[in-house]
């Protein structure tokens, strides 16, 4: 039986057990992709730590609902409404009409997160098809008092907010540092306040996207729909919000604000943020122009990199690290990483070969250790270097330097599938990547067979061909007393 599940919760800065408002139930919202150009791998740590966490939460038989949300729409330039509009920017740049860069970048989108192998969330709900639920919030706000418009735009009053609820509990700030922290309001800033942020944007003659409103024509506030689209799908209060850290200060706050002022209730019960994969110590994004997009790194066309990666490497190497801490990106790290999974993988094809005896000199519980790192917020690094203990044993194992009973290889045979494959969602590309990769095994089998066979015949030419025919091929091939192992390198 697994451990209790703690989650580290940014809103009370504490690991607290995780208790789902429905049991067995699991509400997830996290904050997708912004769909004006390529998705870096930045975004990707953050999609994939979640990966690692919705599959944990159906490890442990939950049932989840998933809500990953596109933006595309409402986006501006600045994250405090200044700026234009990410995706009209992009499409006179592109030439191309907000709707298909929009397009272009969702699908592109799905297939970098199917070439880490994440799994799809349950639902994936738009900005631009959310619109109606997005102005029925805003009009609610505004009923409830704590919005108010100027010339078709409407402004969420944050003062107002305040006196009632807290405003900035996500970063621990009071309102009076983060005014502070803000500039002042300009000659012609028409906002209340330094805080106020905008629900619904008054368009200009030359806006592209936009809706009619009670407001007149304009487009939402980025913030509006994440909680317009968290409460239709998970209802007012729901069990987990995620996304990267960057979203703590004022797009997670700002939700909580729109969403306690319109339903009264606190949306949200366990906050969870991803820490920053950086670059040389800087946070990669797109305006900093450091940003490495997955395709540059799997096929290693890029100044920085020395070679390519697979896509399976890299996810390792994201998950040996734990959510919450930051990633650097570098050479030494992604080749330590690929080298591991890749005994990591020969591990698993190892346990294969394993002769059950009639006792055991290891001890398979000791393989739990690794759910209990799991269920310590999600603690894949601690999980894996479990898994690289139970690397050693398998070797051991496999060379009958130790010994199992047939039950306890079944338990670390499914023990250590179901965490490197149904949790770290990791694949065996080399063995299981295709039927071509498949059959490449079995004729490399053959071979080294057929060279046996040349051996016990004493026909030493064709055997020493075999072999270094093959070496040549990068297969490294290593002699047992009872046959072969062999690694493509
Ligand atoms: P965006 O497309 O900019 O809206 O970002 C999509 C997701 O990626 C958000 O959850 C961000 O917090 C996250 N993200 C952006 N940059 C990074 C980074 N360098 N490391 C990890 N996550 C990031
Ligand atoms: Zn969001």
């Amino acid at each position: 039986m697994e451990s209790p599940l703690f989650i580290y919760n940014t809103l009370t800065r504490k690991k607290e057990e995780f208790k789902p408002i429905n049991p067995k139930h699991v509400g997830l919202y996290v904050c997708g992709p912004t769909v004006y150009s390529n998705v870096h791998l930045g975004n990707c740590r953050t999609f994939i730590s979640f990966d690692l966490i919705y599959r944990y939460l159906l490890h442990l038989g939950y049932k989840v609902r998933y809500v990953r949300n596109i933006t595309d729409a409402g986006h501006l330039e600045g994250d405090r409404d200044e700026g234009d509009d990410k995706f009209a920017k992009k499409a006179k740049l592109e030439q191309l009409e907000p709707m298909e860069i929009v397009h272009k970048y969702t699908l592109g989108f799905h297939e970098v997160m199917r070439t880490f192998n994440t799994l799809s969330p349950s639902i994936e709900p738009t900005a631009t098809g959310h619109i109606v639920e997005q102005i029925e919030m805003i009009k609610q706000i505004i009923e409830k008092g704590y919005a108010y418009e100027i010339g078709g735009t409407v402004y969420f009053d944050v003062e107002k907010y305040n006196k009632e609820y807290s405003y900035g509990q996500l970063t621990n700030r009071k309102l009076e540092e983060l005014i502070e922290g803000t500039r002042e309001l300009g000659g012609q800033d028409e906002k209340h306040g330094r805080l106020d942020f905008a629900l619904w944007i008054a368009a200009k003659p030359e806006t592209l996207m936009k809706w009619p409103s009670p407001w007149g024509w304009g487009f939402p506030g980025w913030h509006i729909e994440c909680s317009a689209m968290g409460r239709k799908y998970l209802g007012d209060t729901f069990d987990i919000h995620g996304g990267g850290m960057d979203l703590q200060a004022t797009h997670h706050t700002n939700e909580i604000a729109q969403s306690q002022a319109c339903n009264h209730k606190a949306p949200v019960n366990y906050w969870i943020h991803t820490n920053m994969l950086t670059v040389n110590g800087v946070r990669m994004s797109k305006t900093a122009g450091n940003g490495f997009l997955p395709n540059e790194l799997f096929t290693g066309n890029h100044p920085l990199l020395e070679k390519g990666y697979s896509p399976m490497a890299v996810r390792f190497f994201m998950l040996q690290c734990h959510y919450r801490s930051t990633l650097d990106f570098s050479n030494e790290a992604l080749q330590a990483s690929e080298k591991g999974l890749q005994r990591l993988m020969t591990a698993n094809r190892f346990i294969d070969r394993i002769k059950p005896a009639d006792k055991s000199t290891v001890d398979v519980k000791d393989l739990n250790r690794s759910f209990d790192a799991l269920s310590d917020d999600f603690n894949s690094s601690i999980a894996i270097a479990v898994l690289f203990d139970w690397v050693r044993n398998i070797n051991l194992l496999a060379e009958s330097k130790e010994s199992i009973t047939a039950d306890d290889l079944n338990t670390l045979r499914n023990t250590f599938r179901t965490i490197t494959f149904d949790i770290l969602g990791l694949k065996d590309e080399q063995n299981e990547g295709s039927k071509q990769g498949e059959l490449t095994g079995k004729l490399i089998d053959m071979l080294l067979n057929m060279r046996l066979d040349a051996k016990a015949n004493k026909d030493f030419a064709t055997s020493d061909k075999i072999r270094n025919q093959i070496t040549e091929m990068g297969v490294t091939v290593r002699d047992r007393k009872d046959g072969f192992d062999w690694e493509i390198s």
